[in-house]
C-alpha cells in the first residue's frame, strides 16, 4: 500500500505516517500540479490531498487507470474534490471534522474583536510611530459585549462561535441553516438569510464551500445589512462575493468586514487591502500545531481504517 501526503505534515504527523505505511511526503507548500494529480492517481494507493488540490471530475476523467481508492483529506472543507465524480471513479472520500471546530471558532472571535475594535489599524497605527497618545474620541470603535451576532450555517463551527457569543460575550444569537437545531443556547432561527442580514450586528459565514454556496453572501445580502454592522468570513472565499464585498466597503454600505479566507486566494485584491476597516488574516482557521496534528491523526486515522479493511471513521459522501 503506496501512501502519498501532498504537504509537510507536523513532525509528530510525518513520524507516525514513515512508522505505520510506506509514505511518501512531498516537500512542496504549493497545490499539487496537474501532472502530479496525475501521478498522485496512479502511482499511489492512498492520497492524503488538502486545500488547492483540486480533484475535479475532469482530474479523474484524464486518468485511464486510477490506482487510488481513498482520497483521505487533511480538513474538514473538502469543495476542492468532486466527490460524485471520485466515487464514480471507485475512490472513497473522508475528511477530518471536529478537531477543527474550536480553533477555527477562536480565529472568528479573533476577526470579530479585530474588526470591531479596530485593532489592525490601531497596530498598524502604534509600529509606524504615528499614535498620538490616548485621548477620549481616539479610534473610537465598535462595542462587540451585548450585540446580536447572525450565524450562516450553525453546524459544529457555527455553533462553536454562537457559543462564545453567547456564554463569552452576552450576544443575542439568531442563524439561518438548512434544518432546525436543538442548541444548548438561545437562538432564533431566521426566515431567510437577507432578514437575518438585516437584523444582525455581525454576520458570521460559516458554511461549507462549493457551487451550492459559491456567493451566497452577495449585493442582495450586503445591502441588507445595517451600515454600521460587519461580515466575518471563517468559511470559504467563494462564498462571498468579494467584488460586491468591496464595493459595499468602498460605499460605507457596511461597517468593516473580518476576513480569514478569499475567493481567489492567495490572491488578495489590492482594493481590500487598501481598506483600514477590513481585517486580513492569511486562511489561519486551523493554525496551531496541536490542531493541525490532530487533524493529521484523523487523516492516518482513515488511511489506516482503510488499510485494515474497515469502514473509514469519517467518510464524505
Ligand atoms: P458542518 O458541521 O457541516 O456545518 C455546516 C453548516 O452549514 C450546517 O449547519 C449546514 O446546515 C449549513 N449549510 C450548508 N449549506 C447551507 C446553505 N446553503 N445555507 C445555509 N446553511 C447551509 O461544517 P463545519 O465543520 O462547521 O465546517 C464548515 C466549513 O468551515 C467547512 O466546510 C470549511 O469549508 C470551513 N472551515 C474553514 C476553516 C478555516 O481555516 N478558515 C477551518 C475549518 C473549516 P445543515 O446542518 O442543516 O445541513
Amino acid at each position: 500500500m503506496k501512501l502519498l501526503i501532498t504537504r509537510p505534515m507536523t513532525a509528530e504527523v510525518a513520524a507516525r505516517a514513515r512508522r505505520e505505511f510506506d509514505v511518501e511526503i512531498r516537500e512542496s507548500t504549493l497545490p499539487l500540479s496537474p501532472e502530479e494529480k496525475q501521478r498522485a492517481l496512479t502511482e499511489f494507493d492512498v492520497v492524503v490531498p488538502t486545500l488547492g488540490d483540486l480533484f475535479s471530475a475532469e482530474v479523474f476523467a484524464a486518468v485511464p487507470k486510477i490506482r487510488c481508492r481513498l482520497l483521505a483529506n487533511f480538513g474538514v472543507g473538502y469543495n476542492h474534490i468532486d466527490v460524485q465524480a471520485a466515487l464514480a471513479a471507485g475512490v472513497q472520500v473522508s475528511n477530518t471534522p471536529g478537531a477543527v471546530t474550536d480553533a477555527t471558532a477562536d480565529v472568528a472571535m479573533t476577526l470579530i474583536l479585530m474588526t470591531a475594535r479596530r485593532a489592525g489599524e490601531g497596530e498598524r497605527l502604534v509600529r509606524a510611530g504615528a499614535w498620538e497618545g490616548w485621548h477620549p474620541t481616539q479610534m473610537l470603535g465598535t462595542h462587540v459585549t451585548g450585540k446580536t451576532v447572525g450565524i450562516v450555517g450553525m453546524g459544529r463551527i457555527g455553533q462553536a462561535i454562537a457559543r462564545r457569543c453567547h456564554f463569552g460575550f452576552g450576544m443575542d444569537v439568531a442563524y439561518v441553516a438548512r434544518s432546525e437545531k436543538s442548541l444548548a443556547f438561545p437562538a432564533v432561527r431566521a426566515g431567510d438569510l437577507e432578514s437575518l442580514a438585516a437584523q444582525v450586528d455581525f454576520l458570521v459565514v460559516a458554511v461549507p464551500g462549493g457551487p451550492e454556496t459559491q456567493h451566497l453572501i452577495n449585493t442582495p445580502v450586503l445591502t441588507a445589512m445595517q451600515p454600521s454592522a460587519i461580515l466575518i468570513n471563517i468559511a470559504r472565499g467563494e462564498v462571498v462575493d468579494e467584488a460586491a464585498l468591496i464595493a459595499a466597503l468602498e460605499g460605507d454600505g457596511i461597517a468593516g468586514a473580518g476576513l480569514d479566507v478569499y475567493e481567489f486566494e492567495p490572491r488578495v485584491p489590492a482594493r481590500l487591502v487598501g481598506l483600514e476597516n477590513v481585517t486580513l488574516l492569511p486562511h489561519l482557521g486551523t493554525a496551531t500545531e496541536e490542531v493541525r496534528s490532530s487533524m493529521g491523526h484523523i487523516a492516518l486515522g482513515n488511511v489506516a481504517a482503510f488499510v485494515a479493511g474497515q469502514n473509514l471513521p469519517n467518510p464524505v459522501n
